[in-house]
């Protein structure tokens, strides 16, 4: 495949559209195991800023980074009844190690809660212990039946963060305080506009009291839950054994909390900033920021033009500047491959902008003459940084404005099955599970999450009509 195969239109097929820009930006690739992905570097360099910008916030609140094992002992998932029951239908467990059948089937983790919760009832003795509060980086495997490039692959990258306290209301300000991180990264790093609330009974993590979410609106309209925060209680405590001597010195149950965040948030920032021409990458995220195209024809040409290339490229040195300088190439051809892959902002320099010492940018979200301008190269430094803002902004901006146009206030129940075709449904929900069960046999679409931000007063469920607290997000979801 080559990056002058036409991509398919978002609107002719926006699925299709999404495998494409995976595979021709060189994000990811299909590994040999159906169902798992290679993250390539360009995907991989996406990901450590975004790591980056939450491994920073994750400090800033006081978390210390471990590293738990891959292998967690089967019985440890048998430990905690609704995990189990959660989780098994995906798990990948080893029967043999060294050629000998293990006396102990091994699971390869789906996630950590039990062989962190068998660490820290070992390290916790007494209130002076806590808080611990720890988070991992690696990945994890759930055997997926149905997988898509970052959505939903077999193995997948992220963080969890695993978090013990000795009260129930600390361990509730943590799991708001964790997701209120990553609506920060989404909104001030990604320029995904998310929305922060409580998951239904029925989505809430398996072993969790409640979980928590942070839900933004694709490119297609549906939902994409991008990252999760769970408030534990004493399940895990009580599974595990985590006790402390509290202030009276009485034995007491830990309060846990965990919280993740995966690769699939690469797929969240495609869906929600790509256009036709490809990715769009928002400048605080993106691998490279600025890409310098030069342009010539002729040798004599070529070296006047690089020398200037080089200065340019010196007087960026604040930002992630790549010169393409391949010769075998034209500069259109360029151009398109750069559009493809997202870079924020081109500059071109020919022998032109040479002799009048100036430059052409050309910005990725505004493609055409709007998104471009012709500017002096002294002082370019300055110039460039307010453009990668502006683009910043914007991208936010955009994906906040369509979010809303797609966002709806049906009036009753035929309204919401026929808004919930192409968009999503804001609506007051009295939270029975009848009520959610049957929008999803009718619609395919579920309770994303009822946002901490709620309207005054109350009103009537949209489904059964009933007294309901809370408005609810409805949407199809990936
Ligand atoms: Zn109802």
């Amino acid at each position: 495949m080559s990056t002058t195969d036409k991509l398919p239109t978002r609107s002719e097929n926006f699925s299709e559209w999404y495998n494409q820009i995976v595979l021709k930006a060189e994000l990811a690739d299909y590994a040999p195991v159906r169902g798992c992905m290679v993250v390539r570097p360009y995907g991989w360099a996406l990901w450590e800023n975004i790591q980056q910008g939450l491994d920073r916030r994750f400090k800033e609140t006081g978390h210390v980074n471990a590293a738990f094992p891959l292998f967690i002992p089967m019985s440890f998932m048998e430990k905690e009844k609704a995990h189990v029951e959660g989780f098994s239908p995906e798990l990948a467990v080893v029967t043999i190690g060294g050629g000998e059948v293990l006396e102990e089937p091994l699971v390869v983790r789906p996630t950590s809660e039990t062989i962190i919760g068998y660490m820290y009832s070992k390290w916790i003795k007494s209130y002076r212990d806590l808080p611990v509060l720890i988070n991992q980086w690696g990945s994890v495997v759930r055997w997926e039946l149905r997988t898509r490039l970052f959505l939903r692959t077999l193995e997948f990258y992220w963080q969890e963060g695993h978090t013990a306290h000795a009260t129930a209301q600390e361990a509730e300000e943590e799991t708001l305080r964790m997701v209120n991180v990553y609506a920060d990264m989404a909104i001030n790093d990604a320029a995904i506009p998310v929305v922060p609330g409580y998951k239904s009974e029925k989505e809430k993590f398996a072993g969790a009291v409640r979980s928590t979410t942070i839900e933004a609106m694709m490119g297609d309209t549906r939902a994409l839950q991008a990252g999760t925060s769970h408030f534990l209680g004493q399940n895990f405590a009580k599974a595990f054994d985590i006790q402390f001597l509290d202030w009276n010195n009485q034995m007491q149950h830990a309060w846990t909390t965990s919280w993740g965040l995966s690769t699939r948030f690469i797929g969240a920032i495609i869906m929600t900033h790509g256009d036709d021409q490809g990715l769009i990458l928002p400048p605080k995220v993106a691998p490279i920021q600025v890409v310098i195209v030069p342009i010539f024809k002729s040798d004599s040409e070529m070296s006047v033009v690089m020398e200037t290339v080089e200065r340019v490229r010196q007087s960026l040195s604040g930002f992630r500047v790549k010169v393409d300088d391949r010769s075998e190439v034209t500069p259109g051809f360029k151009f398109n491959d750069w559009e493809m892959r997202g870079v924020p902002l081109r500059i071109e320099i020919g022998p032109r902008d040479v002799e009048k010492g100036t430059v052409a940018l050309a910005r990725r979200d505004l493609p055409g003459k709007a998104g471009k301008s012709f500017v002096p190269q002294t002082n370019l430094a300055t110039q460039v940084s307010e453009i990668l803002q502006n683009i910043q902004s914007s991208l936010y901006e955009r994906a906040l404005a369509f979010r809303q146009a797609n966002t709806h206030d049906p009036r009753n129940y035929a309204e919401l099955v026929e808004v919930l075709q192409n968009g999503w449904a804001y609506s007051w929900w009295c939270e029975s599970a009848v009520c959610e069960a049957k929008v999803k046999e009718d619609t395919k679409a579920t309770t994303r999450c009822m946002p901490f931000d709620q309207p005054e007063g109350s009103g009537k469920c949209v489904v059964c009509g009933e007294p309901a607290k809370r408005k609810v997000y409805f949407a199809r979801a990936y």
